[in-house]
C-alpha cells in the first residue's frame, strides 16, 4: 500500500495558505483534486520491457507485436469497460538484438509500439547503441514520450531528454517519469554518449518527485525505469537498480516502478525473496519496497504485465497483478517425440499491425538470408575460445579491417566477436550475429614508439575478457605488462617510422580500457560499420579457406 494522503493534505493546506495571501484568483481551481472523496477509482497499468528488436514472432510462433496488440487491446477494453484509467508503459531497451530490426534502426519496433498505443517508455542503455541522431529519428517514429530524468547534456548542464509526462485520466493526475541506468556510461559506445552525463537516478528521482509535488500536483507517481531489479538490492557490480531506488526515496513517495534491464519476471516468493520457480502462466506477486510496487515483464514482449489498482481518498492499493504470456510455448512429448505447444490459448495476431510489419520483416529477411559466401570450415568465435586465444575468425575480422583501411596491422577486441560461423554457406545474418553492435572502423597513424606504448596496454589485456585482443599483420612477444620483439609485416618495429593500424570505434573511444585515441591527430573514423566491412570481405574472398587466417605463432604469450 502506498499513502499519498497525508502528503496531499499537507500540500493542499500549504497551497491554500499561500493562495490566501494572494488577491486573486481563479487559480484555486488548480488545487482542487479531480477526484471525489470516498469514491473508488480503478487504475490499470499495462507494461512490457526489453523489446530488443522482437517486433516479429520467433520461428516457433512465440510473442511478436501482432499478438501483443490483440492482447493489449482486449485488456484495455476490459479495464475501460470497468471505468478504469489505463496506461501502457515500457521499461525501455527497444533497440538491438535482432538483425532484421537492427538493420532498419528499429523502425518497425517504434512504429509498432505507436500502433499498439504505448503511452510512455524509459530510455534504456541500448537506445544509445546508435548515434544520437538515430535516437532522434526514433523519437519521431514514436508518438509517445521516451523519458529519462537523469541524462544530462554535459555542454549545457540541462536535462537532455523529457523527464516526465502528466496523464489526466478520469480526474486523476498520473505522473510518469523515466530513469536510465548509470551503467549506460560504462556499457554504451563512448563515441556516441561522450556528450551525455548519466547522473544518479535515485537522486534525480527524489529531486523530481519533490518538484512534481510542488508544480504538478500529481495523484499518482510512476517511474518507468531501465535500471534492473536485483533481489534484496544485491546488485553485484551493476549500478543500483529499482530496489535501491525505492529504498532511497521517502516511503511511499513513488507509487510504482515499471522496470527493465535485468530481463526477468519480477515475481516474489516473500519479502526480498524472488521466486526461483516461476514459469509462464503462474501467479506472479510483484515486489514491494518501501511502499513502492516494482514490476518487470521479463523481456522481448514474452509477457504483458497487468497491475490493477484502486485509488481512493488519495491512497493507491494494488488489487491484482498478472504476467500474461504472449503465445509462449512449452515442450511436451507426444509419442516419444518432442513438440512445442502453446501454454495458454493462442492469441490471434492483429491483422492491421501484422500487415503493417510484414514488409519490414520481409525486407530484413531478404537482406539477411542471401548467401554471401562460403567457408571450408568453422570460423571460431565462441566466447570461451576467442577471449582466450587468437582464432581464425578474430584474425579474419582484423584482416578485413586492415584491408578496408589500407592499414599495416589491425587490432580487434574479442568482445566484439559474438559468435562463430559454421562451415558451409554464410549469410549476412551470420555476419550480424558475429558483429551485432554496429561499431565503426577507425584507423590511426602513429609513430613506432607510440605504437609500442599502445601495444603495451592493449596486447597485455587479460584473457577471459572482451578486452583480450585479436591481431592481424603484426607479431610480438607478450610478457606480463609489456611487449617485445614487435614485427609489422615481418619487419622489426621502427620507433621513428609511421604506422597505420585499425581498431573498432568502441575501443578507439576508450572502451574495454583501451587508450582513448579519438583525439589523437592521426585518428580517423572511416564511418564504415564493422558488419558491413566483414560482409564485404567475405563476398570478395569467397570461397573462404580458414587456414589462411589460422594463427601461426604470431602472438607469443609468456
Ligand atoms: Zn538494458
Amino acid at each position: 500500500m502506498t499513502d499519498r494522503l497525508s502528503l496531499k493534505a499537507a500540500i493542499s493546506a500549504a497551497l491554500l495558505a499561500s493562495l490566501a495571501g494572494c488577491s486573486a484568483t481563479t487559480e484555486t481551481t488548480e488545487i482542487v483534486p479531480g477526484w471525489q472523496p470516498d469514491t473508488t477509482y480503478n487504475v490499470t497499468i499495462l507494461h512490457t520491457n526489453d523489446n530488443h528488436g522482437r517486433f516479429w514472432h520467433n520461428r516457433h510462433g512465440e510473442y511478436g507485436m501482432a499478438a501483443r496488440k490483440t492482447l493489449i487491446d482486449k485488456l484495455r477494453a476490459e479495464a475501460e469497460a470497468d471505468g478504469a484509467a489505463v496506461l501502457l508503459l515500457s521499461g525501455g531497451d527497444i533497440n538491438t538484438g535482432v538483425p532484421e530490426s537492427d538493420l532498419q534502426d528499429a523502425e518497425p519496433d517504434f512504429k509498432g509500439m505507436t500502433m499498439i498505443g504505448y503511452d510512455a517508455m524509459a530510455l534504456g542503455n541500448h537506445e544509445f547503441d546508435n548515434s544520437l541522431d538515430v535516437l532522434e529519428k526514433q523519437m519521431n517514429w514514436a508518438d509517445f514520450p521516451m523519458l529519462s530524468a537523469n541524462i544530462y547534456d554535459k555542454a549545457t548542464g540541462e536535462r537532455k531528454y523529457q523527464a516526465y509526462e502528466i496523464f489526466e485520466k478520469n480526474g486523476l493526475r498520473i505522473a510518469v517519469m523515466g530513469l536510465t541506468t548509470e551503467d549506460t556510461a560504462k556499457i554504451g559506445n563512448p563515441e556516441f554518449i561522450g556528450e551525455l552525463e548519466f547522473r544518479d537516478p535515485k537522486e534525480e528521482a527524489k529531486k523530481l518527485i519533490a518538484e512534481l509535488e510542488k508544480t504538478e500536483n500529481p495523484d499518482i507517481i510512476i517511474a518507468a525505469t531501465h535500471m534492473g531489479h536485483y533481489e534484496d538490492g544485491q546488485r553485484g557490480i551493476n549500478a543500483p537498480g529499482d530496489v535501491a531506488l525505492a529504498r532511497y526515496l521517502n516511503e511511499g513517495s513513488l507509487d510504482m516502478i515499471v522496470g527493465g534491464h535485468s530481463q526477468e519476471p519480477v515475481c516474489m516468493e516473500g519479502p526480498n525473496v524472488a521466486s526461483k520457480t516461476f514459469k509462464p502462466g503462474d501467479e506472479c506477486k510483484p515486489d514491494n519496497q518501501n511502499g513502492t510496487y516494482i514490476v518487470q515483464a521479463h523481456e522481448w514482449g514474452k509477457y504483458v504485465g497487468k497491475a490493477d489498482f484502486e485509488f481512493r481518498n488519495g491512497e493507491l492499493n494494488l488489487v491484482s497483478y498478472d504476467l500474461i504470456p504472449v503465445n509462449l510455448k512449452k515442450k511436451i512429448k507426444v509419442n516419444g517425440e518432442k513438440k512445442r505447444v502453446f501454454i495458454q490459448n493462442e492469441i490471434p495476431k492483429d491483422k492491421g499491425i501484422y500487415d503493417f510489419l510484414k514488409p519490414y520483416q520481409e525486407k530484413g529477411q531478404d537482406q539477411l538470408n542471401v548467401k554471401i559466401a562460403e567457408t571450408n570450415d568453422k570460423l571460431e568465435g565462441d566466447r570461451n575460445v576467442v577471449r582466450f586465444q587468437q582464432t581464425n575468425l578474430g584474425r579474419m575480422i582484423a584482416a578485413a579491417h586492415k584491408e578496408r583501411a589500407k592499414a599495416d596491422f589491425s587490432v580487434m577486441n574479442s568482445g566484439g566477436v559474438r559468435d562463430s560461423i559454421e562451415a558451409g554457406d554464410v549469410t549476412y545474418k551470420d555476419v550480424l550475429t558475429v558483429q551485432p553492435f554496429g561499431n565503426m572502423l577507425t584507423y590511426t597513424d602513429m609513430s613506432g614508439s607510440e605504437v609500442l606504448d599502445y601495444l603495451n596496454v592493449v596486447a597485455t589485456k587479460p584473457v577471459d575478457s572482451g578486452a583480450y585482443a585479436q591481431f592481424y599483420g603484426i607479431s610480438m612477444v607478450v610478457d606480463g605488462d609489456s611487449v617485445s620483439d614487435v614485427k609489422v609485416g615481418g619487419e622489426a618495429l621502427d620507433p621513428n617510422k609511421t604506422y597505420r593500424f585499425t581498431v573498432p570505434s568502441y575501443n578507439a573511444a576508450g572502451g574495454d580500457g583501451y587508450p582513448k585515441i579519438t583525439d589523437h591527430p592521426g585518428n580517423v573514423n572511416t564511418g564504415f560499420v564493422d558488419a558491413e566491412v566483414l560482409k564485404d570481405f567475405l563476398e570478395k574472398n569467397t570461397p573462404i579457406d580458414v587456414n589462411k587466417y589460422a594463427p601461426n605463432g604470431e602472438m607469443v604469450y609468456k
